[in-house]
């Protein structure tokens, strides 16, 4: 099976951040995209909060990224993930066009846009039903639209589309918008757009195309026609994990879906990073995306660096004794300085691992207090104890 060091799912700002930093760390890296490298940029009119850059389209940006990643040599896959395993504690990613064992691996996904799940959406879809304004806002140039949301999303891309169509309705379930003040004022000072409240979309219909939503009044229950000719959907986003399996069937997961991480962008499986907009967080956005990239990347290369020296000198070897404690234990730092002394005085080799910077390595072997001795035969432990001080490792190594 091909095997390689870090392979990074999804090349979105995530995705290609995490790239760079992997490609600048000396790190074999391989980006798997079934779409076009760059992500949600690509369909994203404007950018004006991407720092230095004051103004771009997300497609200009998009690109300037991908090119970024192609000249430190990062290797792009075009294919869709299809799932991960873990087999006799290895990582394989499964593709369309085969499968990868990774010593690595970046979840960079990203995040979709939530289905309304009413009769008509995915009939529709593509034919009147759309979920981003930028791509198809032009359509419908002198017709009447209809969003669906009340959040910033929704309230924003309902003013873009105001530059097309003759009327934009604002279907939202509450009477009163979620989004910020100031894209609130500016869209009911806007006259082209008429806020529908309390209602909810019952039904999408058409003949080919979209003719009319079917409209359900939350507050009286009453249903009524909206003839529109597109329905532009705001509703949310959920993140593209689908080929985790179930819900917390692989890494952690809130109730949502969102990935859980640490600050390091450690997932609950070893060696399996999250970055961007598919993990649990605060502000979705292309700078946060690129600094989680980044941050999951340099986690990823100190791992796979820890992995191959902990190989090297705990798992390989016929015989190994070892020390394993925390360097910020002071009582341990000192009892490491004095097992080294000794091992030099007496001709003992003795391995010292830092548990504490190494706690799910040396978990995987067994060892979850420190300090502790280890006795490993090809890589098996035979023997363990408390190395409570200094003649219990004379005694442990004699
Ligand atoms: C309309 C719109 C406007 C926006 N405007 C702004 C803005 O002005 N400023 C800003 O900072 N942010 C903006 N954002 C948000 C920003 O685009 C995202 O926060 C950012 O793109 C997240 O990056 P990411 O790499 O985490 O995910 P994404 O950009 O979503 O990239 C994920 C990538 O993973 C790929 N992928 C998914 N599943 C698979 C699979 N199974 N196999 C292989 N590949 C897969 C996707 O094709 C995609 O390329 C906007 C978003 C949208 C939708």
């Amino acid at each position: 099976m091909e095997k390689r060091e870090l392979v990074i799912l999804g090349a979105g700002p995530a995705g290609l951040s995490a790239a760079i930093y992997g490609r600048r760390a000396g790190l074999d890296v391989l980006l798997l995209e079934k779409g076009m490298p760059g992500g949600q940029i690509n369909i994203t009119d404007e950018i004006e909060n991407w720092p230095g850059t004051i103004h771009s389209t997300g497609s200009e940006l998009g690109m300037s990224f991908r090119k970024h990643a192609e000249h430190f040599k990062a290797e792009f896959r075009d294919c869709t993930v299809k799932g991960i395993e873990i087999r006799n504690g290895s990582k394989i990613v499964v593709t369309d066009k085969g499968e990868i064992e990774a010593e690595a691996i970046i979840l960079a996904t990203g995040a979709a846009f939530r289905k309304l799940g009413c009769p008509g959406e995915a009939e529709f879809t593509g034919a009147g039903v759309s979920y981003c304004a930028v791509c198809d806002a032009a359509f419908f140039q002198d017709e009447v639209v209809a969003v669906i949301g009340g959040g910033n999303v929704a309230v924003e891309e309902g003013g873009y589309l105001t530059k097309f169509a003759s009327k934009v309705y604002i279907v939202h379930r509450r009477d009163e918008f979620r989004a910020d003040k100031a894209a609130i004022e500016q869209a009911l000072a806007n006259p082209k757009i008429v806020p529908v409240w309390n209602s909810v979309v019952e039904s999408i219909e058409g003949n080919g195309v979209v003719e009319k939503l079917v409209l359900k009044n939350v507050k009286t229950g009453e249903i009524s026609d909206l003839p529109v000719a597109g329905c532009f959907v705001f509703i949310g986003t959920e993140p593209i994990v689908g080929y985790l399996g179930e819900p917390n069937s692989l890494v952690k997961q809130n109730k949502a879906g969102w990935i859980i991480t640490n600050d390091r962008m450690e997932t609950s499986v070893e060696g399996i990073f999250a970055a961007g907009d598919i993990r649990d967080k605060f502000l979705r956005q292309v700078v946060t995306a690129a600094g989680d990239g980044a941050t999951a990347a340099m986690a990823a290369d100190a791992y796979i660096t820890q992995q191959l020296h902990l190989r090297s000198v705990l798992m390989e070897p016929e015989h190994v004794y070892a020390l394993i404690s925390s360097s910020i234990d002071q009582n341990q730092v000192t009892l490491q300085v004095e097992a080294e002394k000794y091992g030099k005085e007496a001709g003992k080799k003795i391995v010292f691992v830092d548990g504490y910077r190494n706690a799910r390595a040396v978990e995987k072997i067994g060892v979850t207090k420190l300090p502790t001795l280890v006795e490993l035969k090809k890589g098996q432990i035979v023997k363990t104890a408390e190395a409570k001080d200094i003649e219990t490792v004379k005694a442990f190594v004699a």
